[in-house]
C-alpha cells in the first residue's frame, strides 16, 4: 500500500490535495497519469456497458438537487451512518467501523483507546448547501451522494426520447458526495469521489433472474480488465446490511492490503424509487406495454461501482517487483486498456538524426493510442520509467531505422523485442494491445 501511495505522488497518478497549504481532509487530485488512467476505467465500463450493448443508454444528470429528490428517494431520513464521539479524546468514529477488544469485549476509541464512547446517534451523510444568494430553508440544496437518483427522476424522459422498453437500462458516470465520518485508506473511501452506476429496469417477475445476470456480468469485467480472479469475491448482504431501498445485495469485493473491501454494490432495488419519486411527485413513472396492454412499474437491478475506488485496485493488483538480467524493476502489469500510456516512442538518442523518424513514429501511433514520447537520459532508464508506469508497448527509433525503416517493439511484461518495419508498425501495435 505505501509503494501504491509513493508511486502514485511520484509519477503524477494522484497527489493530495491543495499540498501547499498542508492538504485538505482526505481530499486528493489526479495528475497527469491518473487524469489518463481513471479515465480509462470509466471509459472501460462506458465501453461494456453502453457501447457494447443496445439495452442501455446514457445520462448525465446535474449533481446539485434540491431537497424533494432526497426526500423521496429516502436518504433525507435513511442515508445515515452511526456515529459516536469518544469523550476522552472527542474523535468521532463510525460505530459499525469499531470491534469490541478480544481481551476485554469492550469497544476502545482507536485513537486513545478510551472505553467513554458516546450511545451511536444517526449522522445524515449528505453535503448541504445553499443555492443562490439567500441562505434560507427555500435555498436548500444537496450535492448528491449517489449518482442513482438522475436515472429515477429521468425515467419517462429517456423512456419516451429513447424508445426503449424492459429490459434496458440508464448508465451514468459521475462525481457523487459523502462527508464520510472517517475517510481514509487513501482513495478508498473519500467524501468526494466518482461512481460508475447502472439503472436496470426489468418486467418485476424477471427481477431474480436480471440480479444473477449482473453480479456474473460484473464480476467478470474487472478479472476481464487484469484482476485476478482470486483476489476477487462476491458477497451477499445479511439482512441487517440491507440498504432502505433493497431486497438483495451482493457486493463485489478486492483483497485490498487490510483486507475484503467493496468495490461495487449490485442491488435489486425492486420499484422502491420509481412509486416513491411518483407519489412524491404525482408523475405516473410506470411503464406501458402497447402488445399486452399491460401498466406496471419496473422493478430496478443496479450495479452501482466507484471508479475512483476500482481504479485503486487496479494500481494494487498490477503492482509487481521482478528480475531483469539481475536488476530489481516495479512493474505495473495494467491492462492495455486501464495502463495510462499504450505506447512509449523513444528515440535511442536525442541526435538530429534520429528525431524526424521518431516524429513520423508518433504521428502515425498517436491516433490509435495514448503515447508518451521521451528522449531523455539512457535508454535502461526509460525503459524503467515506462514499466514502472504500466506503459505496455515501447518503440524505439535507433540509428539501423533510418537505414532499413524499421524499429523495435519492446513488451513491458515479458521485456521480449521484435523488429518491425514502421509500414507495419500501426497493424502490430493494434494486434499486440488488442483494444
Ligand atoms: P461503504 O459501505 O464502503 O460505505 P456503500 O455500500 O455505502 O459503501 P454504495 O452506496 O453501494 O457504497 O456505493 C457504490 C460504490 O461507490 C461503492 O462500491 C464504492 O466503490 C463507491 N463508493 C462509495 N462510497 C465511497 C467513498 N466514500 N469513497 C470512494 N468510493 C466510494
Amino acid at each position: 500500500m505505501d509503494e501504491i501511495v509513493r508511486l502514485c505522488k511520484h509519477r503524477g497518478f494522484i497527489f493530495p490535495s491543495a499540498e501547499i497549504y498542508g492538504g485538505f481532509r482526505s481530499t486528493y487530485d489526479y495528475g497527469p497519469l491518473g487524469v489518463l488512467m481513471l479515465r480509462n476505467v470509466k471509459n472501460a465500463w462506458w465501453r461494456s456497458m453502453v457501447q457494447l450493448r443496445q439495452d442501455v443508454v446514457g445520462l448525465d444528470a446535474a449533481i446539485l438537487s434540491g431537497p424533494r429528490i432526497w426526500e423521496a428517494s429516502g436518504h433525507l431520513t435513511n442515508f445515515t451512518d452511526p456515529l459516536v464521539d469518544c469523550r476522552n479524546c472527542k474523535e468521532r468514529w463510525r460505530a459499525d467501523h469499531l470491534e469490541p477488544d478480544p481481551k476485554d469485549g469492550a469497544i476502545h476509541c482507536p485513537n486513545c483507546g478510551s472505553t467513554d464512547l458516546t450511545e451511536a446517534r444517526a449522522f445524515n451523510l449528505m453535503f448541504k448547501t445553499h443555492a443562490g444568494p439567500v441562505e434560507d430553508e427555500g435555498s436548500v440544496a444537496y450535492l448528491r451522494p449517489e449518482t442513482a437518483q438522475g436515472h429515477f427522476v429521468n425515467f419517462l424522459n429517456v423512456l419516451q426520447t429513447s424508445r426503449k422498453k424492459p429490459p434496458f437500462g440508464i448508465a451514468q458516470i459521475g462525481k457523487s458526495f459523502r462527508n464520510e465520518i472517517t475517510p481514509g485508506n487513501f482513495v478508498f473511501r473519500t467524501r468526494e469521489f466518482e461512481q460508475m452506476e447502472l439503472e436496470y429496469f426489468v418486467p418485476p417477475q424477471d427481477a431474480p433472474k436480471w440480479f444473477e445476470y449482473w453480479c456474473e456480468e460484473r464480476l467478470n469485467w474487472y478479472v476481464d480488465l487484469g484482476i485476478p480472479l482470486d483476489q476477487l469475491r462476491l458477497r451477499a448482504h445479511d439482512q441487517e446490511e440491507l440498504s432502505h431501498y433493497s431486497a438483495g445485495t451482493s457486493d463485489v469485493e478486492f483483497m485490498f492490503p487490510w483486507g475484503w473491501g467493496e468495490l461495487e454494490g449490485i442491488a435489486n432495488r425492486t420499484d422502491f424509487d420509481l412509486k416513491a419519486h411518483a407519489a412524491h411527485s404525482g408523475e405516473r413513472l410506470e411503464f406501458y406495454d402497447q402488445a399486452t396492454s399491460e401498466r406496471y412499474v419496473p422493478y430496478v437491478i443496479e450495479p452501482a461501482a466507484g471508479a475512483t475506488r476500482t481504479m485503486m485496485a487496479f494500481l494494487l493488483a498490477a503492482y509487481d517487483e521482478d528480475e531483469i538480467g539481475g536488476e530489481k524493476r516495479t512493474v505495473l502489469r495494467l491492462h492495455p486498456r486501464i495502463a495510462p500510456y499504450q505506447v512509449a516512442i523513444l528515440p535511442l538518442s536525442r541526435k538530429d538524426t534520429l528525431i524526424p523518424t521518431a516524429q513520423e513514429v508518433l504521428g502515425l501511433l498517436q491516433p490509435i493510442a495514448m503515447c508518451d514520447y521521451d528522449e531523455t537520459q539512457s535508454i535502461g532508464k526509460r525503459y524503467r520509467r515506462q514499466d514502472e508506469i504500466g506503459t505496455p508497448l515501447a518503440v524505439t527509433i535507433d540509428f539501423d531505422s533510418l537505414e532499413d525503416r524499421a524499429v523495435t517493439i519492446r513488451e513491458r511484461d515479458t521485456t521480449e523485442q521484435v523488429r518491425v518495419p514502421i509500414d507495419k508498425l500501426v497493424e502490430e501495435v493494434t494486434g499486440r494491445l488488442a483494444l
